[in-house]
């Protein structure tokens, strides 16, 4: 299927120069929006994932209908002080300073096959770091899949050895 024609970039935002591409148009579409987590959920079973792993808020949005589709468990990645119980952390670089991701210390056993999932893989930084906490945790990344892959800003450098399955690339 041609998913870009479902995307909306969305010019100067969140700042000037920036081309943000705005998947709610995607997920606007329900034949589209299932196509994509259902191209996923096959990369899912071809990868024999156990449980997946999304950052919020977007990792959320296409993660989940993915364990859901498989009957495999969802753990959820988020910014410091939203999770409730006991926490691992990890710092990760931003453009403009540090940010801090988290997941709940017991989300995942050891030796289980993860799948990251996000939305957009861009510099890399949060899926490296969702796939260090996930290690962390004795968790092996199976793979990582993304609706969209901005090949100009080079993450896949960060993912050097993992599979990776993007539906969309902007070169
Ligand atoms: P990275 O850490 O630089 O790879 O940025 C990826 C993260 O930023 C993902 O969690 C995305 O949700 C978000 N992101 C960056 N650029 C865009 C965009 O153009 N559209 C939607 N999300 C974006």
């Amino acid at each position: 299927m041609d998913y870009k024609k479902h995307i909306t970039i969305v010019e100067d935002w969140p700042k000037e120069g920036i081309q943000f591409k705005d998947i709610t148009t995607l997920m606007d579409d329900g034949k589209a929006f299932k196509s994509a987590v259902d191209e996923i959920v096959e990369y899912a079973k071809k990868v024999g994932a156990e449980l997946v792993v999304g950052p919020e808020a977007r990792g959320f949005i296409v993660g989940c209908p993915v364990s859901y589709a498989l009957e495999i468990g969802f753990a959820p990645v988020r910014k410091e002080g939203k999770l409730p119980r006991e926490t691992i952390k990890v710092d990760y670089g931003l453009e403009y300073g540090k940010d801090v991701l988290t997941i709940h210390r017991d989300a995942i056993k050891p030796g289980q096959k993860v799948l990251v999932v996000d939305d957009l893989l861009a510099t890399g930084g949060t899926v490296e770091a969702t796939i260090q906490l996930v290690e962390e945790l004795g968790g092996e990344v199976v793979g990582c899949a993304f609706l969209i892959e901005l090949a100009y800003l080079n993450g896949r450098d960060k993912l050097k050895g993992y599979d990776i399955l993007p539906l969309m690339t902007y070169e």
